[in-house]
């Protein structure tokens, strides 16, 4: 299925902030393939590349279901255009959706420094593992598995935590996550 036309037309979708409670929900799964889902998805995928960030999950567009997005490979890069215009420019598109997906093996660990769309400003290292044997379906409900590794197998882990209702900084320290959570809630409260 060719995903790529998605990345020029879409509706931008508002991305909830941590810590809205659709974010600690555990997500539905998807048992209806219909028009409906491939919308959200073309929107998800829009959102995502415009926001911009690699990966989006459904919760985080206040969906609370088993869906997410990602693209790890794409390039974006800011060009002064001839009116002397900063214009950004994305290329070498990858889109990938993952739906009902289930991480069925696992092997090594890894840290990377993590962010999240949901967590605006907030950039910490999560161990995770290395590689991961992941099993989902796609658009039409066709069942497919692969293997990931590094940052392919970094994001699907960050993205699949948002269908447990499990935000990055969950996996923080108690110190550093206390001291984010206070923060995001007076940020709220302002
Ligand atoms: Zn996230």
């Amino acid at each position: 299925m060719n995903l790529e036309k998605y990345t020029l037309a879409g509706e931008k979708l508002p991305i909830l902030a941590y810590p809205d409670p659709v974010l600690s929900a555990k997500a539905q799964p998807v048992t209806n393939f219909s028009p409906d889902l491939e919308n959200l998805v073309k929107n998800m995928l829009f959102t995502m590349y415009h926001a911009p960030g690699i990966g989006l999950a459904a919760p985080q567009v206040g969906v609370s279901e088993r869906i997410f997005v990602l693209d790890v490979d794409y390039d974006r890069e800011v060009v002064t255009n001839s009116s002397g215009q900063d214009e950004i420019i994305m290329s070498n598109f990858n889109p990938m959706v993952f739906i009902n997906p289930i991480i069925t093996g696992t092997s090594g660990t890894t840290t990377y420094e993590e962010g999240c769309l949901s967590v605006p400003g907030v950039y910490e290292e999560v161990k995770r593992h290395k590689s991961i044997h992941v099993k989902y379906q796609n658009l039409k409900g066709e069942t497919l598995e692969i293997e990931a590794d590094d940052m392919l197998a970094i994001c699907i882990q960050h993205e699949n935590d948002h269908l447990e209702g499990i935000v990055f900084i969950e996996r923080l320290s108690n110190l550093k996550k206390n001291f984010y959570k206070k923060k995001m809630a007076k940020e709220k409260v302002r």
